[in-house]
């Protein structure tokens, strides 16, 4: 075992309670000291002012003209302002609450303060003030800590560290790989992660540990995949063609070619030994149902049982719906199983579903519960797979007795995170909406001009169509969702009743009031439905052809997308109106880009290049990896370069006995062991 693994305790200066305070920054080993990279580095380099964008965190520097001056206002509120000549101008500082800075800042003395460029006013909003102007060198790292330890304290310590412990840190790739792509040593570039010659040299050292990080990343992924649809856990689906064609026969419509090659995808899945792993991407409205539906009486046609799982209650019934619809002339046994499905129904479902009456089970979580038990169960697919986590996906495999699984999800994610938060995995795109759709159109509009629309709606309201109105989604509190919901919903009602009737759905309400509601707005027995956005997943209702999107700028261009394809689902033109006064550019920019495109790829790769991985998913859950240096969108030809780096290695016969790959065998395996992909 290499000392890097021994505790941070073991260095001097480190005593429990310092070595706590590291733990708090995830860092326990030398190692993990060594390699606590900094976040970002201050570039001093002097910006010209014009170049800085407004609301851009930026460093300047220059003399301060006099001595700064406080107001108190408010409970505990403080403003400092001064005034300070940079290179280029004089501009006004604003530190707010932090009055004791006034002695830090004197009249003539250089500064350099990092703050938020205020554009407008050609002013800095001051967050911090750097070293004094010596001490202060160009680039200086800056680490994410906590109260209790200081940037320099960590500094100290990971110098020393480095001094004392740098020399054992070892190399993970191979040389040949180091070569080809000319990367800095390990030691060099973590190194130079913390204390670099120059920009030049620290750009290098990231370069080198992002590549490392991808690589190692897609080496893993593929061995996961291996064993995901290795033989060992698959089984030949040998399902009857015959009845498959009549079946497809059957159909309302003919399918369109991208349904036709994701079913024979699908297909030749079941058929072989492998086992199936695959990813169904699909824009809202696609058509990935029936797909979902062939492939279930696929593996009903000779005896297997199949199981459609869905993230909420109301897709659950609608898909129950749906295939009870197309299954209705074929002898198929379907069953839905909720958290509201009665105790006695529920008996009677879990036995028919053992004893193997039961072709098809959908439902919600509830699948993938204990003492749901099937009797031979040979294809498990799951709707809106987003929101499962790679935990829960697991489980859902291990159900019986390893059943292929189809993951179908209407987010289209772009390519860089399909790689990575679902590398494990085959993909099926269908790329193609049935003929003869409509585009939505998608305005945007200030929230003054409401009541125009309001009038509008009213016009197509009287032509017998329904809309959705959604309500903004605040973050921090589904309270003030609902409260927010309830003041729309009667503003509403007040507009539109008694001639429309208007309804609310919100997150808070029992999953049968929901139910209930959405029913009625189903069967037009209600017009208008203010709702939170419960509504996101699935709900089909061809007869609305409007929908209001309050305070849009609050949504990510994924989740806009997703709301969006709630309309222009039946025949008739449809209309999307997106209420919004963004503050912000990339607020503007997103409402534009709304109104410009209806395609889900397009919008999904805006949406990663604006918000970053982590938001993509609008949810923690997401299963994406988190990488300690490599950026997902800025760094993604690295990424791509490394992933097929990784497929030729894999490609190669009895590539982990090659002497040199040894290195690489040694350190994929400490990786194993920590398993840090899965959880
Ligand atoms: P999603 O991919 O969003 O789940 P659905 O499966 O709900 O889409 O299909 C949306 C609508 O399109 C449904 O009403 C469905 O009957 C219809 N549909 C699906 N495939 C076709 C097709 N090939 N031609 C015409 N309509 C289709
Ligand atoms: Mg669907």
């Amino acid at each position: 075992m290499s000392l890097l693994e021994n505790s941070v305790s073991t260095l001097k200066g480190v005593g429990p309670k310092r070595a706590e305070t590291l733990q708090s920054l995830g860092i326990q080993t030398i190692y993990d000291l060594l390699t606590y990279y900094p976040f970002r580095y201050d570039d001093i380099q002097e910006k010209m002012l014009d170049d800085i964008q407004d609301q851009e965190k930026v460093v300047l520097k220059g003399t301060v003209l006099a001595e700064p001056v406080v107001s108190y206002y408010g409970f505990k509120k403080s403003r400092l302002v001064f005034r300070m000549m940079t290179e280029q101008a004089v501009i006004n500082v604003t530190f707010f609450n932090q009055p004791f800075l006034k002695s830090k800042i004197n009249a003539s003395e250089e500064v350099a303060i990092y703050g938020k460029w205020d554009g407008r006013r050609k002013a800095l909003t001051g967050m911090k003030i750097l070293a004094t102007q010596d001490e202060q060198e160009d680039f200086s790292p800056i680490y994410h800590v906590n109260k209790q330890i200081k940037q320099k304290t960590l500094v100290d310590l990971i110098r020393n560290a480095w001094e004392l412990h740098g020399v054992e840190m070892e190399e993970n790739l191979p040389e040949w790989l180091l070569e080809k792509y000319r990367l800095m040593p390990k030691v060099k570039a973590a190194y130079a992660m913390h204390f670099p010659e120059d920009i030049e040299e620290n750009r290098l050292a990231r370069r080198r540990l992002a590549f490392e990080e991808f690589f190692l990343f897609q080496m893993k992924m593929i061995q996961l995949k291996k064993q995901e649809t290795s033989k060992e856990v698959g089984k030949a689906i040998l399902y009857d063609v015959h009845k498959l064609k009549e079946f497809i026969q059957t159909l309302p419509f003919e399918l369109t070619n991208a349904q036709k090659r994701v079913v024979n995808e699908i297909c030749a899945d079941l058929r072989s030994e492998d086992h199936m792993h695959r990813l169904l991407q699909g824009d809202v409205g696609s058509g990935k149902t029936i797909v979902a539906a062939i492939a279930l009486y696929a593996v009903v046609s000779v005896g297997y049982q199949g199981a459609l799982m869905v993230p909420t209650e109301i897709l659950a019934e609608q898909h129950m719906e749906s295939l009870l619809g197309l299954f209705d002339p074929l002898e198929v046994n379907v069953a839905l199983l909720t958290s509201s499905t009665k105790q006695a129904e529920r008996r009677r479902i879990l036995a028919e579903l053992e004893s193997g009456e039961l072709d098809i089970l959908v439902g919600t979580h509830s699948l993938i519960q204990e003492e749901v038990q099937f009797k031979k169960v040979g294809l498990v697919i799951t709707d809106e797979q987003h929101r499962f986590g790679v935990n829960q996906r697991k489980l859902l495999r291990e159900k019986g007795d390893n059943p292929d699984v189809l993951f179908m999800t209407a987010t289209p994610i772009p390519r860089t995170l399909a790689i990575t938060a679902y590398g494990e995995m085959d993909v099926s795109v269908i790329d193609e909406l049935p003929a003869g759709r409509i585009p939505i159109e998608t305005r945007w509009i200030l929230p003054k001009q409401i009541d125009s629309v309001l009038t509008w709606m009213t016009k197509q309201l009287q032509k017998g169509q329904q809309a959705y109105v959604i309500c903004p989604l605040i973050e921090e509190s589904e309270m003030l969702d609902v409260k927010n919901a309830t003041e729309i919903y009667e503003h509403l009602q007040q507009f539109f009743e008694p001639n429309f009737k208007v309804g609310l759905l919100h997150g808070k309400m029992k999953s049968q009031e929901k139910d209930s509601i959405m029913n009625e707005f189903k069967e037009n027995n209600m017009q208008v439905l203010v709702s939170t956005t419960v509504i996101e997943v699935g709900v089909n209702v061809p007869n609305a052809s409007m929908m209001m999107i309050m305070d849009a700028d609050r949504f990510g261009l994924a989740q806009l997308h997703q709301l969006r394809g709630r309309v222009g689902r039946g025949s008739i033109a449809s209309y999307c109106i997106l209420v919004a006064s963004p503050k912000s550019d990339q607020g503007k920019e997103r409402m534009k880009i709304m109104t410009e495109t209806t395609d889900g790829f397009v919008l999904s790769e805006k949406d990663l290049e604006m918000r970053g991985p982590g938001d993509f998913f609008g949810s923690k859950q997401s299963g994406i990896p988190e990488f300690k240096v490599g950026d997902m969108v800025a760094d993604a030809p690295i990424l791509e370069t490394a992933r097929l780096e990784a497929i030729a290695l894999w490609n190669e016969k009895n590539w982990e006995e090659e002497p040199k790959n040894a290195v690489l065998v040694r350190s994929l395996e400490k990786r194993n062991k920590q398993s840090e992909f899965l959880d």
